[in-house]
C-alpha cells in the first residue's frame, strides 16, 4: 500500500525562515520538484509512524510572498499548513492573521500550526504571552530553529495525528536532518517553554487582534 500523502501549505513573511526549514529535511530536499506555473518548490518529507509511513508535501515558494499574496494554485488542494513568522520581528507576527485568512479562503477547514521560527537568537522580540493568535483560531503553537533542528518534528507530529485521526501516533525513527548550524541553549529553552505554558493559562486579551 502507499504511504497516505498529504499536501501541506508553507506561509508566512518572506525571510522568517521556511526554505530553510524545510530543507533541513534531506530527502525532501533531495527529492524536490519545482512547479513552475506556481514558481514553488515541493518537498516531500517522509516520516515514520507507528501506524506506517506518512508523506508530506510540503509546498514552500520561490519568494513571492515579499510582494504580496500568493496565487489560489498555491492553497488549492492543501490538507494541512504551517504559518510561520519570525520571532525576532514583531512585523512578521503581526501580519500572521492575513497569512491565516488566505489559508481559509481556500482551504477553510484544515489542520494548522503556527511556527515562532529563529528562537535561537539572543534578541527575541515576539514573547510568550504575546503569542496568542493560535488560542483565538485553535491553531498548535510551537517555538522553533530551523538552524539548530529545534522541535523540527513537532509541526508534523501534530498535524500526522490530526490527518491520521491517531492521536496515539508517534514517529518510530528520526528522519535524516542537516547537522545543526547554530548550537542552542537548551536550558534558554526550557524557561521559554516554562513561559509558554504560563502564557497559555491565563486569560487570552478580549481585544480582537492586534496583540503586541
Ligand atoms: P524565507 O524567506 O521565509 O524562505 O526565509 P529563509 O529560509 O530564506 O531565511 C531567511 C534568513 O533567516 C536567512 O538568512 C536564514 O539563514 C535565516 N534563518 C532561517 N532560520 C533561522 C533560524 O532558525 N535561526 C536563525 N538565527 N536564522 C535563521
Ligand atoms: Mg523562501
Amino acid at each position: 500500500m502507499e504511504a497516505p500523502r498529504f499536501k501541506l501549505v508553507l506561509v508566512g513573511d518572506g525571510g522568517t525562515g521556511k526554505t530553510t526549514f524545510v530543507k533541513r529535511h534531506l530527502t525532501g530536499e533531495f527529492e524536490k520538484k519545482y512547479v513552475a506555473t506556481l514558481g514553488a518548490d515541493v518537498h516531500p518529507l517522509s516520516f515514520q509512524t507507528n501506524c506506517g509511513p506518512i508523506i508530506f508535501d510540503v509546498w514552500d515558494t520561490a519568494g513571492q510572498e515579499k510582494f504580496g499574496g500568493l496565487r489560489d494554485g498555491y492553497y488549492i488542494h492543501g490538507k494541512c499548513a504551517i504559518i510561520m513568522f519570525d520571532v525576532t520581528a514583531r512585523v512578521t507576527y503581526k501580519n500572521v492573521p492575513n497569512w491565516h485568512r488566505d489559508l481559509v479562503r481556500v482551504c477553510e477547514n484544515i489542520p494548522m500550526v503556527l511556527c515562532g521560527n529563529k528562537v535561537d537568537m539572543k534578541d527575541r522580540k515576539v514573547k510568550a504571552k504575546q503569542i496568542t493568535f493560535h488560542r483565538k483560531k485553535m491553531l498548535q503553537y510551537y517555538d522553533i530553529s530551523a538552524k539548530s533542528n529545534f522541535n523540527f518534528e513537532k509541526p508534523f507530529l501534530w498535524l500526522a495525528r490530526r490527518l491520521s485521526g491517531q492521536p496515539n501516533l508517534e514517529f518510530v525513527a528520526a528522519p535524516a536532518l542537516r547537522p545543526a548550524e547554530v548550537e542552542i541553549d537548551h536550558a534558554a529553552m526550557q524557561r521559554a517553554e516554562e513561559e509558554m505554558r504560563m502564557a497559555q493559562q491565563a486569560e487570552l486579551p478580549d481585544d480582537d487582534d492586534d496583540d503586541l
